[in-house]
Formats: structure tokens, sequence, C-alpha cells
């Protein structure tokens, strides 16, 4: 252990408003934490940023997953344990639920949370590609007031992200109009549990049989660990959309896949294996949809 547990101070807001207070008051001085599931490896560390702690975990405000007509509200603070066991994530957000069930073991599924995942911004982050896919958007809030944020805006660089220091994540908005769409999502690591992506995929597609084949009427592909941030493949979609699919757009998918990522070498992997990866798991979905 490399950080010292007297050199910390540790406040337990009981609202979300007074956590909004403290954060106005001094920003720069509080780290927020919520599960503590990256804070605490970064303590044990010695590389946390800042030395107040300011605890998330029992704020109600920000756990409730909400559920209105257009869309659902996921609070920050829903844990992965929630998201899985939610009937309405489950049903009609599978590559979340997927994800949520295939993020580090159980014990950091019940206290690992969504609003952590995306400021602890991790360009292999298992639920983020989901995000991205189901085009959600982000509530910030801070005594200042709300802001709607698309969360495909929200990553601007590694570990860059538009968020300012006195803001906190309200809440992950998913806009409930996937019901006809099929999806596809893999995470490719080491082994099965408790472990970090090489890669990892989440991908849309609206689709109809025609006299001419299977016709891509809509698709979004995400990926993860392949560039600083989760991305979007926003040129390899506009190959597919509204186009026949058969072997030849297959293959000229995979081509602009390889041209949109650029994945680094790493401890985890290397760059070839994952651009070759992330080219084999595109084909599988675009395969998968051929075959119905
Ligand atoms: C053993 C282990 C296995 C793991 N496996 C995976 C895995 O398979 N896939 C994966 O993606 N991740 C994995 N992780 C990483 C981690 O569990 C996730 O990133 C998790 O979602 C972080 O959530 P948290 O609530 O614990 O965040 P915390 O550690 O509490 O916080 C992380 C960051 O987010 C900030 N923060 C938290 N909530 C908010 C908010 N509402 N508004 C603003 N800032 C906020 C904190 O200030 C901090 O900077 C693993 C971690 C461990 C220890």
């Amino acid at each position: 252990m490399r950080s010292d547990p007297a050199e910390f101070g540790w406040l337990s807001p009981t609202s979300l408003a007074q956590a909004l207070e403290v954060l106005a008051e001094d920003s720069n001085q509080w780290l927020p934490i919520a599960g503590g599931t990256d804070v605490m490896v970064q303590y044990a560390a010695g590389t946390l940023p800042r030395r107040k702690l300011l605890n998330l975990w029992n704020l109600r405000e920000l756990r409730e997953i909400k559920v209105f007509s257009g869309e659902v509200e996921v609070g920050a603070g829903a844990t992965y344990t929630d998201l899985r066991s939610h009937p309405v994530i489950a049903g009609e957000f599978p590559l979340l639920a997927r994800a949520a069930s295939w993020t580090g073991g159980i014990a950091n599924q019940n206290r690992g949370t969504l609003g952590g995942n995306i400021v602890n911004a991790s360009p292999a982050a298992d639920s983020l590609p989901a995000l991205l896919a189901y085009e959600a958007e982000l509530i910030l809030v801070s005594r200042r007031g709300e802001r709607r944020f698309p969360y495909g805006d929200f990553h601007i660089g590694y570990k860059r992200m538009n968020l300012t220091a006195d803001e906190l994540i309200r809440a992950i908005c998913l806009p409930r109009r996937f019901s006809g769409y099929i999806s596809y999502s893999r995470k490719v690591g080491p082994r099965a549990a408790q472990a970090i992506s090489k890669v990892c995929i989440a991908a849309l597609a609206r689709v109809a049989r025609t006299d001419f084949g299977l016709m891509v009427q809509d698709v979004r592909i995400a990926l993860g660990s392949v560039a600083p941030v989760p991305m979007r493949l926003t040129a390899t979609e506009r190959l597919l959309k509204g186009k026949s699919l058969d072997r030849e757009q297959i293959t000229a998918a995979r081509r602009a896949l390889s041209s949109e990522i650029a994945p680094i070498s790493d401890l985890r992997s290397t760059a070839s294996y994952r651009t070759k990866v992330a080219g084999n798991l595109l084909e599988e979905f675009l395969q998968q949809l051929l075959k119905g």
C-alpha cells in the first residue's frame, strides 16, 4: 500500500445537493468516489490526484433507474448488478446488460458503477461501446445547474473529458428506440472473467429482407481498446447503411474498419492483433446478420 490513510480526508454527504455544494466551494480539493473500484486501485498505488474523497455511494438520487416512455434514465451510481438485474435494461438494452455481466467479477459488479466507468475513461472500458451504440446522453450536474450532453462527445482524448471539476455525472439517458434491432457484442480477453478487454465490440443493426438480398437499414458499431477513447466506426457504418449486405460488402467493411481504428501495442496486446481481432468481430457480426 503506497498511500497513508492518515493523509486523506473523507466526507459522506447525505444528499446530492450537499455533494454539489462541497464541490462548488473547493472543487480542486475533492475527488468523488462512487464504488471505489478504480479509485482504490489508485489509492493502493499511491497515484490519487487528490487527498480528499467525496463519497457518492450513499446518494440515492444517483442510484435510481427511472423508466420513462421515451427513455431510461440510469443514475450514474447504478452498479453493474443493478444494470444486469433491471428488466428494462436486460430487455431493451442487451448490449449494456451483457457488458455489465462481464465486467470484473461479482464483487466488482456489486460495487462498480456506470458513472465511475465513464469518468475513469479507460479505452478498454466494457460498458462504453454500448453507450455509443445506443447514442446515450449524459446529464451533468453542478451547483450551477444541469446540462445534457451526448456521450459520444464526452471523451475528447485519452483520459480527457468534457467534465468540469465541480460537476458530477447525475444520469445516463438511453433512448428507447431499438426494439427492432439485432444486437451483437463480444469481449476478447485472456480469460472469461476478471480480464481487461484486448478488444470489445457493441453493435446494433436493423435489417430487411428484400428481393435483392439483405438490406442494412441502420447500423451502429462501437469498439473499445482500439483508440485512445472508445469509438464508433462512423465510416464503416456509412459504407454499410442503406446497402445490400454480401460477401464483398463484408470485405469492404473490414477494410474500412482497419483504416478507422488506431490501436496501440501495450502490455495486454499488440496493435496488429487488435486490428485483426476487431476485423474478425465485425465480420462475425455481419455474417450473423446474413444468416438471420
Ligand atoms: C478487479 C477489477 C476488475 C475490473 N474489471 C473491469 C472490467 O472487466 N471492465 C471494465 O470496464 N472495468 C473493470 N474494472 C474497473 C472498474 O470496476 C470500473 O471502471 C467501474 O465501473 C468503476 O466504477 P466505480 O464506481 O468503482 O468508480 P470509482 O472508483 O468510485 O471512481 C472512478 C472515477 O470516476 C469518478 N466518478 C465516479 N462517479 C462519478 C460521478 N457520478 N460523477 C463524476 N465522477 C465520478 C471518480 O472521481 C473517479 O475518478 C475493474 C476493476 C477492478 C478493481
